[in-house]
């Protein structure tokens, strides 16, 4: 039974509903004497549909095997493979020959990216003593893997080429409201190498924010105090970094569009208009690298000038400085850069009914080194659903919907390979995808989700029917809130999806309704080999997910996820948590204006999008009751049923604002000042941060319009249904 939790009786209000349709059920029952009706075992699914598909999905969760997992596991995370790569081909011909093994159909696209691989780096620091710095990893006798040849050293993908030899100035994670601090110590950037420890921002931000100071150069670094022994134990017994793990990564501006940083809106293919390297926005225009703590430290102890203010100050046993004269670094940096060939790996089990309309579950299997947990952990529970689902299959089952799987390259350079996906196969996405379900990694935790809030309530019931221990995934995920006084009676909640994995382009260029599913352990996604030669098979079977139970539970719930988007009868998208969600942003985007010292607030007048969202509530509200009475009559005629899918799947699309030229959503965005954050309301937030006050009006009328057009859209399946 569900409804056991204050959480159900409130966002379902079944009791409420059930007294409506009862006065609806006799009206619609007369002459056929029925009795009061019962109300909908699950969303979506009549009583007697749910019954075959409990069996369904009880036969599913029995059949995934930690061995097949662990199998898929060590056949992804074999050898170093970096897109574009001869490993990431070999990577990708594995995958898809699993693919055909479990009997599903199965399609290779590829296409031609513009990447960036390191090809010398060198960090050196010239005074007061001259020392050279490492830019490797060194390898650990624990861990085979660590000494593989092809393992280069760290460096930031998009970096620019460069040779710099300059004073070093500290700017902690830069963030503007650092550079506002070293500008009030009288501390000047320009023509310096910046020093930036990692956190609290996407590195791409970190380059951003220095190339915007004038700073020459920069060198970003992993301090203890955010990721390594001040956290907890280190590698290899807990999930915290050690000296000598770097983190790699790309540093793409990909907040002007996500994917190929050349072919914004267009697929990267052979033939492809692309813009110019030397012009696009998307290519920072210094250089960069990165280091681990240990060689970071020997430039930190000998930085002089003012003492760090206190929010500077990392977890190293030394007086951090803001530097800026005695201490100079040369940084030496030259890219290999050009278009290089990635594989999409898809593969589907086509539906029965609507082979046309499909649910996609997605992770990418390129990775910066050996990819053991990024993406390796997710790829593995991908390939195990997989064999899953083609086992289903062989035994004579179909979906109603096609079920995809898709496995995306490139992700590490920033979401290539899903973007170039979706702006190729934009439209057929935009009217026959129904939903998106990214996993990008796990470690044995909890369950972590995000997404769209029309599928709360559904991702809610998903995780309550999915055991574990002694309880349920749900207990883990609501458990998750931890005990720091946060407001649970609202039980589980998706968090807003900023931006980080492949669910971006989907969400914020297409419009689908999207949800991430994945597990987290102690530090959230923070781990000591993330994007290290540290992150390896070893790691995952000593720390990250010994056994892979944690990966067979992530399967399950996935895979109870694909089941029961690719058969419920009605989509099971309510809306009634998404109006709420709207009134929670608009009651926050009022305080934003204040600014922290209160000075010159800016009043913005959000009265018409208050008004909207309650239509949406409203509108909601009546939506769902009618649904459900259908469900519970059995009243489903089948065009009737198709035409209203059709118009809930696509509701997410009304909230785009299609004269944008990439990131689109009205509602969602990232808050690139905060790392991966959802930003609720992106326009208005980014107004209101540079205070501008006409601007500000327009962007509270552009999402009243948008709201207004969702509106219009729920009173269309109200009125179908009527
Ligand atoms: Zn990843």
């Amino acid at each position: 039974m569900r409804g056991s939790t204050r959480t159900l009786t409130l966002s379902l209000s079944k009791g409420g509903r059930a007294a409506v349709g009862l006065v609806v059920t006799i009206g619609l029952s007369v002459g056929c004497k029925q009795a009061p009706r019962i109300p909908p075992p699950r969303l979506g699914f009549s009583a007697a549909s749910f019954d075959r598909q409990r069996d369904l999905e009880q036969r599913f969760r029995s059949s995934v095997s930690v061995e097949e997992l662990g199998k898929f596991h060590a056949m992804v995370t074999r050898e170093p493979h970096m897109a574009g790569t001869d490993g990431s081909r070999v990577v990708a011909t594995r995958i898809a020959q699993a693919l055909r093994d479990a009997g599903l159909d199965v399609e290779t696209i590829e296409y031609q990216a513009y990447l960036s691989y390191g090809k010398a780096i060198t960090v050196d620091i010239v005074a007061p003593v001259a020392t050279k710095l490492r830019v490797t990893e060194p390898a650990s006798p624990l861990d085979r893997d660590t000494s593989h040849p092809q393992l280069g050293p760290g460096f930031v993908a998009y970096s620019a080429s460069g040779d710099v030899t300059a004073p070093v100035v500290y700017v902690n994670y830069g963030l503007p409201e650092d550079y506002a601090q070293l500008a009030a110590h009288n501390v000047d950037v320009r023509g310096k190498l910046a020093l930036a420890r990692y956190g609290h921002s996407h590195r791409a931000v970190k380059l951003h924010t220095a190339e915007r100071a004038g700073a020459a150069g920069i060198l970003i670094y992993s301090d203890p105090a955010d990721d390594g022994f001040v956290r907890g134990e280190t590698w290899p017994k807990g999930y915290w970094r050690t000296q000598d793990q770097l983190q790699r990564g790309n540093g793409k501006y990909s907040w002007f569009w996500h994917g190929d940083p050349l072919t914004p809106g267009v697929p990267a293919l052979e033939n492809a208009a692309r813009q110019d390297a030397a012009r696009a926005p998307t290519l920072p225009r210094i250089p960069a690298a990165v280091l681990a703590w240990g060689e970071a430290k020997k430039i930190l102890e000998r930085l002089d000038g003012a003492p760090a203010p206190s929010g500077f100050r990392g977890g190293l046993p030394i007086t951090y400085r803001l530097g800026g004269a005695a201490a100079r670094a040369r940084l030496r940096v030259e890219m290999d850069n050009g278009l290089r060939t990635i594989r999409d790996v898809i593969a589907r089990v086509p539906g029965a009914r609507r082979a046309d309309r499909e649910v996609i579950l997605g992770t990418h299997h390129d990775a910066w080194t050996f990819g053991g947990v990024d993406p390796g952990t997710g790829t593995a529970a991908l390939l195990e659903l997989a064999r899953t689902l083609g086992a289903l299959r062989r035994g004579g089952w179909q979906p109603q919907r096609t079920i995809t799987l898709a496995f995306w390259d490139a992700e590490e350079f920033g979401l290539i390979g899903s973007t170039e996906y979706a702006e190729d196969r934009r439209q057929a996405l935009r009217d026959g995808a129904i939903c998106y379900v990214n996993t990008d990694l796990y470690m044995n935790g909890r369950l972590d989700a995000g997404g769209t809030p029309s599928l709360r309530d559904f991702v809610v019931e998903v995780a309550k029917d999915i055991p574990e221990g002694s309880g349920t995934m749900y207990d883990g995920w609501i458990g998750s809130r931890g005990p720091d006084g946060q407001d649970r009676r609202d039980g589980a909640d998706l968090k807003a999806l900023g931006s980080g994995a492949d669910f971006v382009p989907f969400q914020d260029y297409v419009g689908l309704p999207t949800l991430s599913i994945e597990l987290t352990a102690t530090g959230g996604y923070t781990y000591g080999p993330y994007h290290s030669n540290y992150d390896t098979r070893f790691f995952v079977e000593q720390v990250a997910d010994p056994g892979f139970r944690g990966g067979a539970q992530l399967v399950r719930m996935l895979g109870t996820t694909a089941l029961r988007l690719g058969e419920s009868q009605v989509l099971p998208f309510r809306f009634s948590h998404y109006a709420r969600k709207l009134k929670d942003f608009i009651d926050a985007a009022s305080t934003w204006g204040g600014g922290e010292d209160r000075r010159g607030m800016m009043a913005v007048d959000l009265t018409a999008l208050r008004e909207a969202a309650a239509r949406v509530a409203e509108q909601a509200k009546s939506v769902e009751d009618r649904l459900d009475d259908r469900l519970a009559t059995s009243n489903l005629p089948a065009s009737q049923i198709d035409r209203a899918n059709d118009l809930l799947a696509r509701l997410e699309q009304r909230l785009l604002d299609e004269d944008q030229q990439w990131y689109r959503h009205v509602i969602y965005g990232w808050n690139i000042y905060s790392l991966y954050d959802g930003q609720p309301f992106p326009g208005l937030a980014e107004a209101i941060r540079v205070r501008d006050a006409e601007r500000a009006r327009k962007e509270a009328a552009r999402i009243t319009a948008a709201i207004d057009r969702l509106n219009a859209g729920l009173h269309e399946v109200a009125e179908l249904l009527r």
